[in-house]
């Protein structure tokens, strides 16, 4: 690169400039850097902040699954937990009938009267 162009406001400072002459941003790094980068030791600042949001995105996303997972089974689960089997099916139609049969019972004693 020959010249400097601000990638901020596009303003082509020459070479020897380190800070754009219109706006003041750091044209030797992107933004957010510190103003020394060049001379100093390359700092990593964004990395303290960024590793436990990650963190806490992988713990977030694990833990989001893992509920949708588990209303997924439970929601998936029949009305009914367990299918009613031959026998209990017998014995709720007898009392099906027998209630039919108090019914008719009733109706006809009321006709009676
Ligand atoms: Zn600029």
């Amino acid at each position: 690169m020959s010249r400097n162009k601000c990638f901020r406001c596009g303003l082509i400072n020459s070479n020897a400039d380190r800070l754009c002459r219109r706006c003041g941003v750091n044209l030797g790094s992107p933004e957010n850097a510190p103003p020394q980068s060049a001379t100093g030791p390359v700092l990593e600042p964004r990395k303290p902040t960024n590793r436990p949001s990650r963190i806490v995105g992988i713990a977030v996303a694990m833990l989001s699954t893992a509920l949708l997972y588990n209303y997924r089974m439970h929601s998936s689960e029949p009305p009914r937990p367990k299918p009613p089997t031959e026998s209990e099916i017998r014995l709720n139609e007898k009392k099906e009938s027998e209630r039919r049969q108090q019914e008719r019972d009733r109706e006809t004693l009321d006709k009676l009267k």
